[in-house]
């Protein structure tokens, strides 16, 4: 399929937030828009699992909800426990006074990219393949107000918009010459255990004794996450597939890039929860992880753009960025993509009011509230990331009777309705909008 040689928005990356970006604009009744990746086909592999109430709203309304609530799993509760026993169960279904989905919707990235891939198909906008941008520059003939941007290929496109939702090594914001950098400065990052996170989708040799679909174990200064798949989206459909998460104790070094299950199932062992181990001396229903259909490493880090647009110093058009390519941190919380895919939706109807004014210089303003607000809401949830790692790894700094206690006042505390409610309120991104 070529290029077309000329449009008024180009997306870059069709990863869900590029492909988000795409159906608000087209929601707002704008078509003349370009969306390229640079790889042949889209990434398949589940990473994120997890959509918030938040972006539910935000999808539901540009249409682009239902078939993902049928295929995803609604459950209104996420057990956190401190090895064997519960501190908290977070009550989604609390935040029913404030939205029509008052639970996370759990399914797979890949499932969520087809979704959207299929929505933007039904409405005749095509992805462009392969094409890996490599330059972004004002155009030479300044009247026009335009972008050139240059492919790995050789072709160009003239652009009056860029929109940089090409993930976490953006190549459209490094071009734009925008900085990426942890906000609080913490260059070092160091969140000993929990700086390294190995995932994997499995299944078990017998069905785990948890009687949640979801449960996160905080154990010796490590923390674990076990999900169950949405049956409609399980890359095996005829067994049950788990997500199985943990840190990697940093005097294990780096973990591989592919864990296997051995090295997942030993992490288990060491540090997930009992119901998971395949020890019988642990567990009186020993399982052990059966069969992987895939794992990756995850390195913690928290960086976000100094600023979210960049206008064409022509006049015109303006460089935006969202998603990873504006924002990254620990995946804990499951926020990133929940985030990014708010940003892209949001910047639908402020790309219409900049194109429909006549007046660039007060309509800029539209993009300075959009990147103010945006940049605040990605801080709060690298704050919130933050805290939960510190959390997480408090052992590490705390005196082991301390943090007994810590932990007991956090069990008495979430039993109250107030406390469950505030923590959902939090991770489901609602304050936001
Ligand atoms: C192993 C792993 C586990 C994760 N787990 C979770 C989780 O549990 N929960 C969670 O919320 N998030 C998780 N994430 C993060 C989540 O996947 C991202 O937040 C989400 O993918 C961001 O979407 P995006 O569209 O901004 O970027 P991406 O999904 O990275 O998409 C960017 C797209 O841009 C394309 N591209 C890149 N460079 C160029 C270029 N120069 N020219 C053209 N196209 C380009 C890429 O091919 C890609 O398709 C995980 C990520 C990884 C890697």
């Amino acid at each position: 399929m070529s290029l077309p040689q000329q449009t008024t928005i180009l997306i870059v990356g069709a990863g869900p937030c590029g492909m988000a970006t795409a159906l608000s604009l087209n929601h707002q009744g704008i078509h003349d828009i370009v969306i390229v990746d640079a790889l042949l086909a889209g990434e398949n592999s589940s990473r994120a699992l997890v959509i918030q109430a938040a972006t539910l709203e935000a999808l539901n309304d540009i249409g682009c909800l239902d078939d993902l609530l049928s295929i995803g799993d609604k459950p209104d509760t996420l057990d956190i426990h401190h090895g064997s026993s519960r501190l908290i169960s977070i009550d989604f279904s609390l935040l029913a006074p404030h939205t029509k989905f008052p639970f996370t919707l759990v399914i797979p990235q890949t499932n969520t990219e087809a979704v959207m891939l299929g929505k933007l198909d039904q409405l005749g906008i095509k992805v462009f393949r392969p094409f890996k941008v490599v330059s972004v520059k004002p155009s030479e003939s300044v009247e026009e107000g335009m972008f050139e941007v240059r492919f790995a290929s050789g072709e160009m496109i003239k652009t009056k918009y860029v929109v940089g939702a090409d993930g976490a090594h953006s190549a459209v914001r490094n071009e734009a010459g925008v900085s990426f950098k942890d906000p609080d400065g913490d260059e070092k990052q160091d969140y000993g255990n929990l700086s390294q996170l190995v995932l994997g989708d499995v299944t078990f040799t017998s069905p785990p004794q948890i009687p949640t679909k979801t449960l996160g174990t905080f154990s010796h200064g490590n923390f674990s996450l076990f999900a169950q798949f949405p049956d409609k989206a399980s890359p095996d459909p005829t067994c049950t597939v788990y997500r199985v998460v943990s840190s990697v104790p940093v005097e294990d070094g780096t973990a591989p890039q592919a864990p296997s299950a051995e090295y997942l199932q030993a992490l288990l062992d060491r540090y997930g929860p009992p119901a998971l181990s395949s020890d019988p001396a642990v567990n009186a229903h020993p399982t052990r992880i059966d069969r992987l259909y895939w794992s990756s490493r995850y390195r913690t880090r928290s960086a976000i753009v100094d600023r979210y647009f960049t206008l064409n110093p022509n006049g015109g058009g303006a460089i935006l960025l969202l998603g990873d390519a504006a924002h990254i941190h620990s995946p804990v919380g499951g926020q990133g993509m929940s985030l990014g895919i708010r940003d892209a939706i949001s910047l639908g109807p402020v790309l219409k009011a900049h194109i429909d004014s006549r007046d660039s210089t007060s309509s800029s303003k539209h993009f300075e509230e959009w990147g103010a607000i945006r940049r605040r809401y990605a801080i709060t949830v690298i704050a919130m990331t933050k805290e939960a790692l510190g959390m997480m790894t408090a052992s590490r700094r705390v005196w082991a009777p301390l943090l007994m206690v810590g932990f007991s006042v956090l069990r008495f505390l979430g039993r109250f309705r107030f406390m469950k409610q505030m923590v959902a309120y939090r991770i489901s991104g609602l304050a936001d909008i």
